[in-house]
C-alpha cells in the first residue's frame, strides 16, 4: 500500500510516504528544537502550536519529494499515542480530515511499536526478539512475537533513559536536547577517577532506575568547586554515559538470555548513542545474540517507522474510525491486530 504516514507526539513534526510498509519514498522531519532550547524541555502548548503551523505544509513537500500526489495515497497512519495530548491531536485530527476527504482508510499507531519496527525498513528481523525501546519517554524491554504481539519484561521505575540524558545535560549547562551532547563528549573525555553508580544491576528483575543516578551526578557536581573546568564537565559526561550504557546493556543481554531470544533490536533516540552502540556490539561479539539498530534517522522520532506497523494492520483489515482518539498514556501490551 501506498501510505501518507504522520507523527507529532512531542517535539517533531514529521511526514513520510512509505510504500509497502517498506520502501521509504520520503521522510521529512521538522524539529522544533530552537523552539523549547531556551526553557531546556519541551513546552506542550508551544508544541501543539507548532505542530499546527507545520503540518501542512510538510505533508505537500512529502508528497512533492516523493513524487507523487494526494489521489495516489491508499491510506494514512498516523501515531494516536502515547505522547503529549495536544501535539498528538494535531496529527490524529489531520490524519482523520485527509483521509475522509480522500476516501481512504486510517490508522492509529502506538508510538512505541513504530519506534521497535522501524528497523524493517533496513532489514527483516526474524521474530521472536527482544525489543529495547530506548528514548525520551520509555526504557521498556518487550519480548515481541510480530506486529501486534509485545510482552513487557522490564521497564524503568522512574526517569527515562533519555530524560536522564537531558537533565544531566541541563546540569552540566549543555543545553537540550542532551543526549547528542553527552554523546560527543564522551568520546571526547574519559570518565577519569569518577564512578557513578549502576542502578539495579543487580537486581533479578530486568527493571531499570536513572533516577537515583541523576541524582548521583548532581550531588558529584554539587561537591565540586564552581564553575567547572571543560575537562571536569567532560569528564562527569563520559562517567554518566558509563554508568547509563552498563546498566542499559547488561540488563538487556540478561533479558534476552533469560527469554532465550537471540535477536534484540535496540529503539528509540538513545540508540543512538555511540557508546551504547559500540558497547553492544562489544559485548556481544562471538556471542551467537545478534543485536540490530535502525539508522540514526530511523531511531529518532521521524514518520517513515509510523508506516511500517500501520502497513501491516491496514493490509490485514483493521482501521481506525473517527472517533479515534489521542491517548497520552498507552501500554504497548495492549495493541493487538
Ligand atoms: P518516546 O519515544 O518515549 O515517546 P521521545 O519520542 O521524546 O520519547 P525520542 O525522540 O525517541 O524520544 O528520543 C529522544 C531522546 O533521545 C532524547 O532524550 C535525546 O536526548 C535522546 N538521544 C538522542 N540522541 C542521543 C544520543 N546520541 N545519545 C543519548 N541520547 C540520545
Ligand atoms: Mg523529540
Ligand atoms: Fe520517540
Amino acid at each position: 500500500m501506498l501510505l501518507l504516514a504522520l507523527e507529532s507526539s512531542c517535539d517533531e513534526t514529521a511526514a513520510a510516504v512509505v510504500r509497502d510498509g517498506r520502501e521509504v519514498l520520503s521522510n521529512i522531519i521538522s524539529s522544533q528544537i530552537d523552539l523549547h532550547a531556551v526553557y531546556g524541555g519541551v513546552v506542550p502548548e508551544l508544541a501543539s502550536r507548532r505542530h499546527l503551523e507545520v503540518i501542512n505544509p510538510l505533508v505537500d513537500e512529502a508528497l512533492q519529494r516523493a513524487g507523487i500526489t494526494a489521489g495516489d495515497l491508499e491510506g494514512v497512519a498516523v501515531t494516536s499515542g502515547p505522547g503529549l495530548t495536544g501535539a498528538l491531536l494535531v496529527g490524529v485530527s489531520f490524519a482523520k480530515a485527509f483521509a475522509y476527504a480522500l476516501n481512504i482508510p486510517f490508522i492509529g499507531v502506538h508510538h512505541i511499536e513504530a519506534h521497535i519496527q522501524a528497523i524493517r525498513l533496513e532489514q527483516e528481523v526474524a521474530y521472536p526478539f527482544l525489543g529495547a525501546a530506548v528514548s525520551g519517554g520509555h526504557t521498556h524491554l518487550y519480548r515481541v512475537d510480530g506486529i501486534g504481539s509485545y510482552r513487557l519484561l522490564g521497564r524503568t521505575i522512574d526517569d527515562a533513559a533519555g530524560e536522564a540524558f537531558d537533565k544531566v545535560a541541563k546540569m552540566l549547562g549543555l543545553g537540550y536536547p542532551g543526549g547528542p551532547l553527552i554523546d560527543k563528549l564522551a568520546v571526547r573525555y574519559d570518565s577519569g577517577e569518577i564512578k557513578f553508580p549502576r542502578p539495579l544491576l543487580n537486581r533479578t528483575n530486568h527493571d531499570f532506575s536513572f533516577s537515583g543516578l541523576k541524582t548521583a551526578v548532581l550531588s558529584y557536581i554539587q561537591g565540586l568547586p564552581q564553575p567547572l573546568s571543560e575537562q571536569q564537565v567532560g569528564q562527569v559526561a563520559s562517567a554518566f554515559q558509563q554508568a547509563a550504557v552498563d546498566v542499559l546493556t547488561a540488563k538487556t543481554l540478561r533479558a534476552a538470555q533469560r527469554e532465550e531470544l537471540e535477536r534484540i533490536v535496540v529503539a528509540g533516540g538513545v540508540a543512538c548513542n555511540s557508546g551504547l552502540r559500540q558497547r553492544f556490539a562489544d559485548l556481544t561479539a562471538g556471542s551467537g545474540i545478534q543485536v540490530y539498530f535502525p539508522k540514526p534517522l530511523l531511531c529518532a522520532d521521524n514518520a517513515a517507522m509510523i508506516a511500517v506497523a500501520a502497513d501491516y494492520y491496514l493490509s490485514h483489515g483493521k482501521r481506525s474510525g473517527f472517533d479515534l482518539n489521542a491517548v497520552s498514556s498507552w501500554p504497548l501490551e495492549q495493541v493487538s491486530l
